[in-house]
């Protein structure tokens, strides 16, 4: 990839907050860094807003509501066809803007361009297939209409990992339902969402629906936003920790909420599973975005007499992975979001160890600039290692071996997260005992990864509330209305 194309791309990123349909400075002209986490080095300073922004962010949103709310549906669809258009056509500068700013492959990062643009279609679709009920009561004396009304103006907070396939998660079926949006991205990838802000500037989006606010000061700037009783929904993409704090503030207004928090997903292997097929979707559900998704197998618990078949075949491969920069060719392997995510996964694999987990591959980061850490498999996990209860978020496999189903269940739902699971097993009647007894809101059966736009996704326990995507997805955003009249024949 040449230099060229990268200036070029970061160089049409806007570089302001977009408000009312206007790219504007901060209010008081703060700005931040945006960082390349394979190199270490700044790729473009952005606005930076404080709470005068959000507010007037919110504002903007406000007022454009009562006009798209009222705006056929048929055309909130089309423009977010446009959008969908749009993306295809723009999908490699997409790419290559979340593989500068996140570090994921470009491969990866093409995949995610092909799933974020597939909620623009997909609520497009879903937009006009929202319907209510109209019937007599049951006592004859009059007739119920049951109807959907959008929410009213929401804020979308989405975290870096996924920086595109977050923000049309939320924003998409938002919009379907009628409701205008104020997004907030994490500062540590702001960049496509920015650049995303132009795709729909140039849909034809009537200014003020969708309003983007960039800040170095997310804890503040939020805070006021959802003080304001103007807000009538937060949905929220991040850490179970900072959720939970979005919740205690969203209860003063009493707010929709929808969480999708951590997740620490098992990943389940039976002694009847097709093992070559168990280790290709280990290596996805583990190593897909360099192991920083909330979906990534977080445990894997492995059946006594293939553990050790299983351990040696996905360290095989692990062994054979490319390290780099995601626009390298072949890179499977790109950097961590920044130093600190490779201090917490040198401290949970340290620990493993200390506890007497045997190191099979990698075991540490990686010199030179960059935050990189190897692969690593680590097999013999103890119980009670810090690594089993924590999220990893970094590409480090731990294996622990098992007896009999019910020490498999007993050991996959000893978590207080419930995103997702991960089960092989060549068994459908055992396949269905794991769908009824993992504690989960998602599960791949002989599948490692599950994420799909026409899919209800998110997680049970302190994995969150709420879906996206799905049919379920638009009605995060809708509120239901029952009107009573009177029997019309008197
Ligand atoms: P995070 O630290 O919780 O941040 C998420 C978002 O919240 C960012 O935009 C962040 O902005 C913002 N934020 C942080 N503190 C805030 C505060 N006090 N008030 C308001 N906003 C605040 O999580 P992350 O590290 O970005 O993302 C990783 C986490 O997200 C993991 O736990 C992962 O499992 C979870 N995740 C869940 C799903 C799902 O669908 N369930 C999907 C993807 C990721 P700044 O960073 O700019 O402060």
């Amino acid at each position: 990839m040449s230099q060229d194309v990268e200036k070029q791309l970061l160089a049409d990123v806007p570089d302001g907050l977009y408000i009312g349909g206007e790219w504007r400075a901060a209010a008081d002209g703060g700005t931040l860094e945006v960082r390349d986490p394979a190199t270490g080095g700044a790729v473009k300073r952005i606005a930076s807003a404080g709470v005068a922004d959000g507010t007037a962010a919110l504002d903007a949103a406000s007022e454009a509501f009562p006009d798209w709310a009222s705006t056929p549906v048929r055309e909130r669809a089309e423009l977010l066809r446009r959008a969908f258009d749009l993306v295809q056509e723009r999908k490699e500068d997409f790419a290559l803007l979340m593989t500068i700013e996140m570090g994921k492959p470009l491969a990866e990062a093409r995949g995610e361009v092909a799933y974020g643009g597939e909620f623009l279609r997909w609520f497009s679709e879903q937009a006009a297939h929202v319907q209510g009920r109209y019937g007599a009561n049951p006592e004859g004396t009059g007739r119920m209409i049951v109807s959907q009304h959008p929410v009213g103006p929401c804020y979308l907070i989405t975290p870096w990992n996924f920086p595109l396939a977050m923000a049309t998660r939320k924003i998409a079926p938002a919009l379907a339902a009628g409701c205008t949006v104020v997004v907030k991205p994490a500062a540590l990838t702001p960049l496509t969402t920015l650049y995303f802000a132009k795709v729909l500037q140039d849909a034809g989006l009537p200014d003020g629906v969708v309003n983007v606010i960039t800040t170095s000061s997310s804890g503040p700037v939020s805070e006021a936003i959802i003080a304001d009783p103007r807000l009538r929904k937060l949905s929220f993409t991040g850490s179970t920790q900072v959720g939970k704090k979005l919740l205690e503030q969203a209860a003063g207004g009493v707010l929709r909420t929808s969480m999708e928090l951590g997740g620490n997903a098992p990943f389940v292997v039976f002694d009847d599973a097709d093992l070559g097929k168990a280790v290709d979707g280990a290596i996805a559900a583990k190593f897909r975005n360099i192991g920083q998704a909330c979906t990534a197998a977080n445990r894997f618990i492995v059946q006594a007499g293939v553990a050790d078949e299983f351990a040696r075949r996905v360290t095989e491969r692990v062994k054979g992975f490319k390290t780099g920069r995601g626009t390298e060719e072949g890179v499977m392997i790109g950097p961590l979001i920044d130093d600190k995510a490779v201090s917490k996964a040198e401290e949970l694999v340290r620990d493993a160890i200390d506890r007497g987990a045997t190191l099979r591959a990698g075991g540490g980061p990686i010199d030179g600039p960059g935050s990189f850490y190897a692969a690593t498999v680590l097999t013999d996990v103890r119980p009670g290692s810090d690594i089993l209860s924590e999220e990893i978020f970094g590409p480090v496999v731990t294996i622990m071996a098992f007896e009999d189903e019910d020490e498999a269940v007993r050991l996959a739902n000893d978590t207080e997260y419930g995103l997702v699971s991960y089960v092989y097993t060549e068994s459908l009647a055992r396949g269905q005992r794991m769908i009824e007894k993992l504690q989960t809101g998602m599960m791949g059966l002989n599948v490692g990864v599950v994420s799909n736009a026409a899919a209800p996704f998110g997680g049970w326990k302190l994995s969150g509330l709420g879906r996206e995507g799905g049919a379920e997805g638009i009605h995060e955003y809708l509120q239901t209305k029952y009107t009573l009249t009177a029997n019309p024949f008197g």
